[in-house]
């Protein structure tokens, strides 16, 4: 089990095989012998404390839209494949005692498997199958919405075992894309910044976070988010830890600053509260004791970096990750 205020999908040192990629014969000498792990619209197939990784061949995957190569584990190949065209009832329930209404079983999913939302299950994952999971879902969603060529609108064919798309009129390559996403404890004196935004589970407060817009820097994303989003003015800006956060396709850029005015001033169509809050009360948060304030999920950096403030750890030069 990790531990549960550290970060999901980081710290693994998969063996991506980058040089099969270009190497369709070794690669589907790979694949035949490979494991499959199938997502249904974003969701893998998962167990209670281990991804569910199937056989090629297994009946679930004949027809798999698109199979990925993930990387090398033990000496076998690592896949991942899109099987959301199989008729599934959204809203199934699963069999399995962990899982959520939502959850989805599969009949021909050996037992005990269901396709569950990432986000709940990544904490009950080992480094290594978070981050295949990780990976596969975001290069999943990325073809699931790049079938058709950028440039002149042609459908696209998936070549180097996934990691790109070919067109086959107009010769464009495209890549998968990454989008870096500025997160940034805020801190003024003995408090944080929290927010919420509309439509997040009841109570739940994390710290602020925004999309790094073209042509700028992430130092000038969290100054320009923060003011956005709360009115204040922040000083210098340092980067602590990032993390993957395949929803679809993010990489999170944790980063700390501190405030140079207090009075907050929401941004209601993004922030629907924003409050700073002192290291006592955070705790009784975390502790899961606070009347109306819930702590950022579990697994995800937003939870990292508070627990790194609290603990007092993010400057005395420890590692973060
Ligand atoms: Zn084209």
């Amino acid at each position: 089990m990790r531990d549960t205020d550290g970060m999901a999908f980081i710290g693994s040192e998969l063996d991506r095989a980058q040089e099969l990629r270009t190497d369709p014969e070794a690669l589907a000498a790979l694949a035949a012998a490979g494991r499959v792990l199938p997502f249904w619209r974003g969701r893998p197939l998962i167990g209670a404390e281990a991804a569910g990784w199937l056989d090629a061949g297994h009946p679930i995957l004949a027809a798999a839209a698109e199979t990925v190569f993930l990387g090398r584990l033990d000496g076998r190949g690592m896949f991942a494949a899109d099987v959301s065209a199989r008729p599934l009832e959204a809203g199934a329930a699963a069999t399995g005692s962990s899982f959520d209404v939502g959850d989805l079983a599969d009949p021909e999913a050996p037992a005990g498997l269901a396709y569950a939302d990432l986000r709940q299950q990544m904490t009950a994952l080992d480094p290594v199958e978070a981050e295949l999971a990780a990976t596969g879902r975001a290069l999943l969603e990325w073809h699931r919405s790049h079938r058709f060529c950028a440039a002149c609108g042609t459908p696209s064919l998936a070549v180097r075992g996934g990691w790109q798309r070919q067109c086959p009129a107009c010769g464009a390559e495209h890549f998968p894309r990454t989008d870096p996403v500025v997160i940034m404890l805020v801190t003024l004196g003995n408090r944080t910044l929290l927010g919420r935004s509309p439509g997040w589970p009841p109570g739940m407060f994390s710290c602020l976070a925004g999309f790094v817009e073209p042509g700028e820097t992430l130092e000038a994303a969290v100054r320009r988010e923060v003011a956005e989003e709360t009115g204040l003015r922040c000083g210098p800006v340092r980067y602590l830890a990032s993390q993957p956060w395949p929803f679809p396709s993010s990489l999170m850029l944790g980063a700390r600053t501190e405030a140079e005015t207090e009075a907050l001033t929401p941004d209601p169509s993004e922030i629907e509260e924003a409050l700073w809050i002192g290291r006592e009360e955070l705790l009784t948060v975390f502790a899961g004791t606070h009347p109306r304030i819930r702590a950022p999920r579990r697994g995800a950096i937003a939870r990292h970096l508070l627990a790194m403030w609290l603990a007092d750890r993010l400057d005395s030069g420890d590692r973060l990750v």
